[in-house]
C-alpha cells in the first residue's frame, strides 16, 4: 500500500463566491476531488486566533495539538519548543522505525544534508525530514528528475540555476508519480496557495490554481492506474478568501482519492488526525 501525500499550504473551503478562487472553471479537477472525496477538518483546533502555519504543520505530522502544546497559533517556522516536539516523534519517524521507505519530494537547493541542517529557520517539514535524512532530496535529485521544486515548474530558479531546465506541470507529475511508485509513503509540500493567498492578488491566486490543477489532473490519473492512495490536506485556509490577506478560520479539505480512500477519511475530524489516521491504515495493511 502506497501513499502520496500532497500537503498545500492555505487552502480552505468556502461557498463559492466572486472572491474564492477555487471554482470549476479556475481549478476543475481540485474542486471535483473537493466535492467527491473529501471531509472537511477542523484547523483551529480549539485555540482561539487564526491557525497559523508552524503549529498547523505540526499538528499534521505529529498528532499532538500543536497550538494547545504552544499555548497559542505560531506563524512561519516552529521555534526550539515545537521543533523538540516535531523531533520527539513524528510522521516519517514512525513510518521508518517499521522499515517503510519515505521521500520528501521537494528538492532542497544544496548538495549536502549539513547545509540544511545549519538553516537557522527551518520549516516543520524540514525539521521533520531532518529527522530522517535519508527522505530529503537535494539539487543533485532534481536534476535527475528525482524530485520536485516547490513551485512545479522550476521556474522561480531560473536566474540562479539556468542549466536546470524548466518543466511542464505534466512532466512534474509524472516525476512525482515515479517517486511515489518507488516509496511507501511519499511528500510533496506545495505553499505557493498559501503565497498566493497574502497578496489579495485575484488573478496570482487563479494563475497559481490553474497551475497546480494541471499538475493534479496529470498526477490523479497516474495514481488511479498504479494503485496508489493520494491525500492531501492543507494546514489552514487563505486562498479561498482573497478579500482577506490573512488566514481564515473556515474549515480544509481532507482529499483521499484511491484504495481505501473511505476508510481512511472516516472517523478524521482536525488536524490531529492526520497522522493517527494515515499511520493507522499504512499499518493495517500489513496485519
Ligand atoms: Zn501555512
Amino acid at each position: 500500500m502506497k501513499i502520496l501525500f500532497l500537503f498545500i499550504d492555505g487552502v480552505g473551503l468556502r461557498e463559492a463566491a466572486s472572491d474564492n478562487p477555487i471554482n470549476p472553471e479556475v481549478c476543475p479537477h481540485l474542486c471535483r476531488l473537493i466535492e467527491n472525496h473529501c471531509t472537511p477538518i477542523d484547523a483551529c483546533l480549539t485555540v482561539p486566533g487564526l491557525p497559523q502555519s508552524a503549529t498547523g504543520q505540526a499538528t499534521m505530522f505529529t498528532g499532538v495539538n500543536a497550538p494547545v502544546f504552544m499555548g497559542r497559533h505560531c506563524e512561519g517556522f516552529p521555534g526550539p519548543n515545537l521543533r523538540a516536539k516535531i523531533r520527539e516523534n513524528n510522521l516519517f519517524m514512525e513510518l521508518a522505525k517499521r522499515g517503510k521507505k519515505i521521500k520528501f519530494a521537494d528538492a532542497y537547493l544544496v548538495v549536502t544534508i549539513e547545509e540544511i541542517v545549519s538553516y537557522r529557520f527551518k520549516s516543520v517539514t524540514t525539521v521533520m525530514a531532518l529527522t530522517e535524512p535519508q527522505s530529503i532530496s537535494t539539487i543533485d535529485d532534481l536534476f535527475d528528475d528525482q524530485a520536485i521544486l516547490q513551485d512545479i515548474t522550476r521556474e522561480t530558479i531560473q536566474d540562479r540555476f539556468p542549466d536546470i531546465p524548466t518543466v511542464s506541470p505534466v512532466d512534474a507529475a509524472f516525476h512525482l508519480f515515479s517517486l511515489a511508485r518507488a516509496h511507501d509513503f511519499t511528500l510533496f509540500e506545495f505553499f505557493q496557495t498559501d503565497a498566493a493567498g497574502h497578496t489579495q492578488d485575484y488573478a496570482r491566486a487563479c494563475a497559481v490554481l490553474r497551475l497546480f490543477d494541471k499538475f493534479l489532473a496529470s498526477l490523479t490519473r497516474y495514481t488511479q492506474a498504479a494503485g496508489i492512495t493520494l491525500v492531501m490536506t492543507a494546514d489552514h485556509g487563505n486562498i479561498e478568501n482573497m478579500s482577506e490577506h490573512r488566514h481564515t478560520c473556515n474549515p480544509i479539505p481532507f482529499i483521499t482519492y484511491g484504495p481505501h480512500e473511505k476508510e481512511i477519511r472516516s472517523g478524521i475530524k482536525s488536524l490531529v488526525d492526520v497522522t493517527p489516521a494515515i499511520l493507522k491504515h499504512i499499518f493495517k495493511q500489513e496485519s
